[in-house]
């Protein structure tokens, strides 16, 4: 599939294979850009932007809803290619998207509301008899840069605010999964002018770079993993930057929490796209007096995971994105039954696939729960009251989302407050999001918020207008 930059189709000498990690045959061949094609698709987007500029906002509302239209039409032959690029399981990709159609539905409507406010100067020392008021106006150019693991919308999270309060957009889709966002690039293009909407393929170290880094792009919008999120905060220079990074997200099981529905907020928490979610639960801190009840049911409940072609409705486990990837789970895992953890259920990997692994006694020393674990694990670290849960939900560098079992008022308080997250859930795992709410880590997990309403204030920038009345 080429490239599309200022409404034509563009290709390179270099190309790169799009492999399906379930039976590892090739899906489709992308360009490989380079310096100079990244470069045109900015000249392209900085061109396009007068046109969209010049739409009234219920245009690009209609255009957006256009849109959402036609990827309803296409719902299932976009599902069918995110599955066969990503692995995940086909159920799961149709959910993807509805979320992607319900994001840019948001969006459409969020195009109507780019509001301003009066600001009574006369509150200032001196500013008696002046009427100000201030203006959301675009940036300019957004260059979206996405990951492999919900491609679709997540790139959809970006560029449909960005284009709502109408920036132009390059999107750098992620190499190993980028057919299902050039695909929805194309639609866009359909409605909207060319240059529009551009998309760059290739190396996020080469054609990545030169987005974050040149003058001429107004606002980076990252989601990936920490590492590449903190070396574009270092080389963005003075463009607005949104970071969405990864997370370690903890699920604390209190003694009085309802444990079946702990333990089904696992299965879906740790298991979904086989682990690979930022706010995946990554770390269960048990309290111990209920420890091997909720370990025993939850192994009980992922044996019931259904492995198996990801294009089949009954598969619930797919594969992870490369065989790498899945190598590089079982290392992790490998690593911590070395220093003492027990493997009650899976812990073999078959080519890019990994069994639902449940792991108890493991310690907060290990790489399992120190760093991001992007497979599907279940460490279960075991403490003794709340207060240890909270330090041990605490103790990492990361702060995206986390969900507290209890039944008790009083310590779900102080759970929620306690932890440093952009979000905790009371009596629900993190893994669970809304496409209209605020979005983004604390600490290292990120910078920003998105979320429709939330992106588009990141993606603007605000004018004051005063007038001297006197
Ligand atoms: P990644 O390796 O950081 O890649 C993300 C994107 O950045 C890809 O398009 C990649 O291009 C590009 N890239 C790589 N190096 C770059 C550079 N030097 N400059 C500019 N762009 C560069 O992340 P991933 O492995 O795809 O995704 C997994 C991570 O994303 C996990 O940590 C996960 O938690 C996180 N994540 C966070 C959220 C959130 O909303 N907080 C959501 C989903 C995922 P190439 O593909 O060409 O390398």
């Amino acid at each position: 599939m080429d490239m599309l930059i200022g409404g034509k189709h563009v290709s390179s000498e270099d190309n790169e294979n799009v492999i399906n990690p379930y039976n590892g045959e090739v899906i489709d061949t992308v360009p490989i850009a380079h310096r100079q094609t990244a470069d045109l698709a900015i000249q392209e987007a900085n061109n396009a932007k007068e046109s969209l500029q010049e739409m009234s906002a219920f245009k690009v509302s209609n255009k957006l809803f256009n849109v959402v239209e036609k990827l309803k039409e296409n719902r299932e032959d976009f599902a069918r290619l995110l599955s066969l690029e990503v692995g995940k399981p086909i159920k799961e990709s149709l959910v993807e998207l509805d979320r992607s159609i319900e994001t840019l539905k948001l969006a459409a409507e969020e195009a109507k509301r780019i509001y301003g406010e009066s600001v009574p100067l006369d509150a200032g020392l001196n500013g008696k008899g002046f009427f100000a008021f201030t203006q959301r106006l675009p940036l300019g150019v957004v260059a979206a840069i996405t990951p492999f693991n919900y491609p679709l919308n997540l790139t959809i999270h970006k560029i449909a605010p960005a284009i709502a309060c109408k920036n132009t957009v390059i999107i750098k889709p992620p190499t190993e999964a980028p057919l299902t966002v050039m695909k929805f690039a194309e639609l866009l293009d359909e409605e909207f002018p060319d240059g529009v909407v551009n998309t760059v393929t290739g190396y996020g170290s080469e054609v990545g770079d030169y987005l974050v880094t040149s003058t001429e792009v107004n606002k980076i919008s990252f989601t990936g993993s920490v590492t590449t999120g903190m070396m574009i905060s270092q080389k963005a220079g003075m463009k607005k930057v949104t970071l969405e990074l990864g997370g370690n997200d903890p699920m604390v099981v209190l003694k009085d929490a309802d444990i079946d529905k702990a333990v089904k907020g696992v299965i879906n928490g740790a298991f979904l796209n086989a682990g690979q979610v930022c706010m995946g639960v990554k770390r269960i801190i048990v309290e111990d007096e209920i420890a091997d009840e909720f370990a025993q049911k939850l192994v009980v409940e992922t044996e019931k995971l259904v492995r198996g072609n990801p294009l089949d409705l009954k598969t619930t486990l797919g594969t992870l994105i490369s065989q790498k990837a899945a190598k590089q789970v079982e290392e992790t895992v490998h690593n911590a039954v070395e220093s003492g953890a027990q493997i009650l259920t899976g812990g073999a990997r078959d080519g890019a696939f990994y069994e639902a692994t449940v792991i108890d006694n493991v310690t907060t020393d290990m790489d399992l729960v120190i760093n991001e674990t992007f497979g599907p694990v279940a460490p279960i670290i075991r403490v003794n009251n709340v207060d240890e849960a909270i330090q041990v939900a605490n103790d990492t560098e990361y702060g995206l989302q986390a969900g507290v079992f209890t039944a008790d008022y009083a310590n779900a308080m102080r759970c929620a407050q306690e932890i440093e997250a952009g979000t905790v859930f009371i009596n629900k795992q993190s893994t669970f999001r809304t496409d209209n709410m605020p979005f983004g880590g604390f600490k290292n997990s990120g910078v920003g918020k998105e979320g429709i309403k939330y992106a588009v204030e990141e993606m603007t920038k605000t004018k004051l207008i005063g007038l001297n009345l006197r």
